[in-house]
């Protein structure tokens, strides 16, 4: 998705392939670089520091190779773009900051929506606070919150209240609230039960139910109304603000001109010799289709994406065989402890490329040159370890649309 925005951005004619993936699940926060090195789970206040320090340690790491001002303008690019299609971050700064999780842990991210960043602000100066949550909404447990913070913040308190309309229903949905509270009359019945509720609270946390597709009025309504700040709380995945992620993502590459395949997948992929057009066969829609392209970014992510799979051989990448790092045998796969600090072997699975996010193939030569890899499919990261997620992906794609430019520009295609 990122790939596709910025060679949209970028004036190239661009059709994208497939769903938007793995957001659907994803908390709505854009991790850069939380954590390094993931054995010592060391956190990094400066994820630019961190960056700098991964790029010493780790130089075959995908975030190694780009550099820091490319890193700044792919997330702020990602985010302005973002912004355009109604779905507002709060100002990217030069470092983390801390969200709640729903289980009353705090998550280092980068880039926060901008009705979660109040939270961020209250996790530091921990003022008396109020969490509300709703009867039968499993996703989400303010008691837990306090139950896991409270020794360490001692104004930290939470009410559980009926959600307005839906007292008779045993099991609650974050996506269904979300959707009721775009009603301006659910949302005066929630906000008149809260009310009551505040005492000495200067600010007031909620799970991640705020509206969907009009988030930003549903949140500016509850703090015009509560005159406190307001922030929100992720949910379990798949979480509200994933979808805000995908929804608004979908929306900014479509008016960018970027021609979606959102149903299909590609089934094969084949290549002119050097210089001439890729062919990709694509299955899934009505007829199939058939697209020629000067350029192609993979990034069809890794087991989850399904862009590698495994066997009991090991594991392949799934389009076109191409060779994947990986451990030498499957009992290398594993650490014998789950929770071993270090991770898994298998998570740092992948593709290797070469300095113009080319693929390898089994020559150790780029696969094709307008071949492009980008995001978890690429080896030498553990992105859930590192909290490197979203920069890992914003970055790289950054990175190989740049290179697609130049290569077209080369070619004098578009
Ligand atoms: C549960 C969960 C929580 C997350 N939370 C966070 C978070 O809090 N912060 C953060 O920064 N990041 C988070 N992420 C990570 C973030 O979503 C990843 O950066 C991202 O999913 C990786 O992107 P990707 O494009 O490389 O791969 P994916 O998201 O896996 O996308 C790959 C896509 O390729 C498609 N594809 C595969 N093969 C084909 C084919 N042959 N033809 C067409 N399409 C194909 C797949 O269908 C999929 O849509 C989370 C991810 C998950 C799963």
């Amino acid at each position: 998705m990122a790939a596709a925005l910025f060679a949209a951005e970028r004036g190239l004619s661009c059709i994208q392939i497939g769903n938007s993936g793995g957001l659907l699940f994803a908390s709505g926060l854009l991790d850069l670089l939380g954590v390094h090195p993931v054995a010592e789970g060391r956190l990094w206040r400066s994820p630019y520091e961190g960056l700098a320090a991964l790029a010493r340690d780790e130089p075959d790491h995908p975030l190694a190779r780009v550099d820091a001002a490319s890193v700044r303008n792919a997330l702020e690019t990602f985010v302005a773009a973002l912004g355009s299609a109604g779905l507002a971050y709060a100002p990217l700064a030069d470092r983390n900051r801390k969200v709640l999780t729903p289980i009353g842990t705090v998550k280092t991210t980068f880039g926060v929506p901008r009705s979660m960043v109040a939270g961020s602000y209250a996790l530091e100066a921990r003022p008396p606070c109020l969490l509300v949550d709703f009867r039968g909404l499993r996703e989400f447990s303010a008691a837990q919150i306090v139950a896991t913070l409270g020794d360490r913040w001692p104004g930290l308190r939470h009410q559980q209240i009926e959600f307005p309309g839906y007292e008779a229903v045993p099991e609650l949905y974050a996506a269904h609230l979300a959707r009721a509270l775009e009603s301006a009359e659910t949302r005066g019945r929630t906000i008149a039960l809260v009310k009551p509720l505040l005492g000495d609270a200067r600010v007031v946390g909620f799970p991640a139910v705020l509206g969907l597709a009009r988030a930003g009025a549903v949140h500016a309504a509850f703090e015009a109304a509560l005159r406190i700040p307001v922030f929100e709380i992720p949910t379990m995945p798949t979480s509200v603000p994933g979808l805000r992620l995908q929804g608004a993502l979908e929306s900014a590459v479509s008016a960018r001109g970027v021609q979606r395949r959102q149903q299909a997948r590609v089934r094969a992929l084949s290549f002119e010799a050097d210089g001439g057009s890729a062919t990709l066969e694509l299955v899934g829609i009505p007829g199939g289709e058939r697209v020629l392209a000067r350029a192609v970014v993979l990034a069809t992510g890794r087991f989850s994406g399904r862009g590698l799979t495994a066997d009991r051989g090991g594991a392949c990448e799934s389009i076109l065989g191409l060779p994947v790092v990986q451990p030498d045998s499957r009992e290398a796969w594993h650490q014998r402890d789950f929770l071993d600090p270090a991770g898994h072997a298998i998570n740092r699975a992948g593709l290797s490329i070469d300095e113009n996010w080319r693929p390898l193939g089994a020559n150790g030569k780029p696969a094709w040159p307008g071949l492009y890899a980008v995001g978890s499919i690429l080896a030498h990261q553990d992105w859930m370890r590192a909290k490197c997620g979203s920069g890992l992906s914003i970055a790289t794609a950054w990175a190989a649309v740049d290179q697609v430019a130049r290569q077209l520009r080369g070619n004098g295609a578009g």
